[in-house]
């Protein structure tokens, strides 16, 4: 089969056109892939930077958004058959540690994930366990289908957090940031606000339903408007998106006494943090974001796309072959694609 697959312990992804086809254990599913989408964690393994470096076995078939046909179902699996369109979570557990057991699997300790720690979905074909196979509404897109995986970080950051009638900071609109936007919208979020420092994305933010953005490069005087726009107590919410410390920083300067800051980004190095005023004196719940919960978030996720009040027309703006894959970096790396879809086969 065609394979994008880490060659080396350096720079950039390798085509290759004669890969073997992935072999289905029992309680596996093969399944041909359709269309991927390229994550920020395919472009750390393109970058090779230390995580990567740290992380990725060379070798490794990267890639792990994505939907696609059943082709082959293993001999203990149940549920599924060949021809069912389906995405998967791409956070793989045997389901026997605490958290799996508690409803919390997307935190279980022995966590592996598709792409990352196991070969993943730029190929041909990617195999997964029954458990993580999610059935696609054939209401839903191919091209919206590629990108549950990151949509449900988006939709389990907004639904921890609690948005419904609240006013909520947004800082760092990246491609989980300007998902975010909408979910929020979506979920009922009475006004939100954004930073960031590109400027194309901030005016993307607003005409996906922000009321006000704000360039993070031109100081912090953005924190007192936000606070004076929310009765001068600050927004109720925060979602950090940016992993950036001014952003941790400023956004929690922001966040209203005892409201409520669900952390996604994820900061390059350890952060000096004011604990005292940001959360101590401030009352403020903390919550840490991984991943999506399975399958409490994929639920929620299929809701609100068939409400139609999601829009990622916007946000998904490139669409291209899985041969043009270096074009397909480029454009994401350069920021002029903001997420980018590669069609493997349709
Ligand atoms: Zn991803």
């Amino acid at each position: 089969m065609r394979a994008l697959f880490k060659h080396h312990a350096g720079t950039e992804l390798k085509f290759d056109a004669a890969r073997p086809k992935p072999v289905c254990g029992a309680r596996d599913v093969l399944i041909r892939v359709s269309k991927v989408g390229i994550c920020g964690t395919d472009r750390h393994i393109w970058e090779w930077d230390t995580w990567a470096a740290g992380r990725i076995p060379v070798g490794i078939v990267t890639g792990h958004e994505f939907v696609g046909v059943i082709e082959e179902v293993g001999s203990a699996v149940t549920k599924y058959k060949p021809g069912l369109r389906v995405s998967a979570e791409g956070h793989t557990t045997a389901w026997l540690d605490y958290n799996a057991r508690t409803g919390n699997a997307h935190i279980a300790a022995d966590t592996r994930i598709i792409g990352v720690d196991r070969d993943g979905c730029f190929a041909d074909y990617v195999c997964v366990p029954e458990e993580n196979v999610w059935p696609v509404h054939p209401n839903i897109p191919d091209k919206v289908a590629a990108v549950l995986d990151p949509l449900g970080n988006a939709v389990h950051t907004v639904m921890a957090a609690g948005v419904s009638a609240k006013t909520v900071l947004i800082t760092g609109v990246g491609i989980i940031g300007l998902m975010a936007v909408t979910v929020a919208k979506a979920a009922g979020a009475s006004r939100i606000f954004c930073t960031d420092i590109d400027p194309r994305r901030l005016a993307l933010a607003k005409k996906l339903g922000a009321v006000e953005v704000f360039d993070a490069r031109q100081g912090d005087g953005w924190v007192g408007e936000v606070r004076k726009a929310c009765r001068g107590d600050g927004p109720d919410v925060l979602l950090e998106m940016s992993g950036a410390a001014s952003s941790f920083d400023l956004g929690f300067r922001a966040l209203r006494n005892g409201g409520t800051a669900a952390l996604l980004g994820i900061p390059s190095k350890p952060l000096v943090f004011d604990w005292n005023q940001h959360v101590v004196f401030k009352g403020a719940t903390v919550l840490g974001i991984n991943g999506r919960k399975m399958f409490e978030t994929w639920y929620q996720m299929e809701s609100l796309l068939l409400s139609g009040r999601l829009e990622l027309d916007d946000i998904i703006t490139h669409e291209m072959p899985i041969e043009n894959f270096k074009k397909a970096f480029e454009t994401m790396i350069c920021g002029d694609g903001i997420k980018v879809v590669m069609s493997v086969n349709g």
